[in-house]
């Protein structure tokens, strides 16, 4: 589904970001990128979805070469990848409905798909009784549950998430992080990016740590630190 060959990203002023990373992940994993702050996890997730270009290396989704796609292919890319962040990112003056419909709209799906598949997914993450809220009258968990249904709607190959669990307590961390193997469970590829040891410990799935920009570690049923 996704792979790196030697990738390494030097941001303009020479802060390295990564160094010479190669990596593969298949259809259906899930996997976490741990590693302390300024490790490269952002910078790493930032290439899948092409918010950032490699400084050298190349690539590869779904077998195309994203570091040569035209501008016109990029967002064919977006719709196939889901994309979660620490703080949301929700509109503060749409609904929740409105919030999920909106990923649908800009892709330019038809009205009758948008009117079916919304609530679906809100009953997906339950919050189908949540449909008219806006973002401000929810709870941290329940906001991330939004930004997960909106980065689901278009049916996306991978869901990539940046620090899903970093501002909610770790009760609703364990529920958003249940969500997310639910949702690998059922076949879309995880990405997650996490500083949540505990969590990470418990989930038993791939870790692939960075330090300084480097990979040191890629463990199957790791933890997120060797470490004691
Ligand atoms: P992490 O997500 O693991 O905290 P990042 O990918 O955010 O790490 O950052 C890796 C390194 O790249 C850090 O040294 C950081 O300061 C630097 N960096 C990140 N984004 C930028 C940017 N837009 N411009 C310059 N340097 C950056
Ligand atoms: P948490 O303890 O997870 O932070 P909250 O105490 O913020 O949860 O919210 C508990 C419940 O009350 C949630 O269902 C949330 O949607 C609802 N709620 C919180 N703030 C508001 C508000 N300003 N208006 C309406 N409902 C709210």
């Amino acid at each position: 589904m996704i792979e790196m060959y030697g990738v390494t990203k030097i941001y303009p002023g020479g802060q390295v970001a990564l160094k010479d990373i190669s990596l593969k992940i298949l259809k259906g994993e899930f996997v976490f990128i741990v590693g302390p702050s300024g490790a490269g996890k952002s910078t790493l997730i930032k290439l899948l979805f092409r918010e950032e270009l490699p400084t050298r290396g190349q690539i590869f989704f779904a077998g195309k070469n994203i570091t040569r796609l035209r501008p016109k292919e990029i967002p064919y890319l977006r719709r196939r990848i889901g994309i979660v962040f620490q703080d949301f990112r929700l509109l503060p003056e749409k609904t929740v409905y409105e919030n999920i419909a909106f990923a649908m709209e800009v892709v330019e799906a038809p009205g009758r798909d948008i009117r079916k598949r919304v609530p679906y997914v809100l009953e997906r993450v339950g919050l189908a009784h949540k449909a008219k809220a806006k973002p401000s009258e929810l709870s941290g968990g329940e906001q991330q549950r939004v930004a997960l249904a909106r980065a689901l709607v278009n049916n996306p190959d991978v869901l990539v998430a940046d620090e899903p669990t970093g501002n909610l307590d770790p009760d609703t961390s364990r529920d958003i992080m249940n969500l997310l193997d639910d949702i690998n469970k059922r076949g879309t590829t995880l990405v997650v990016a996490s500083h949540a040891r505990e969590l990470v410990d418990s989930m038993k799935k791939r870790v692939i740590q960075l330090e300084k920009g480097s990979l040191v570690r890629d463990e199957e049923r790791g933890v997120y630190s060797n470490e004691t």
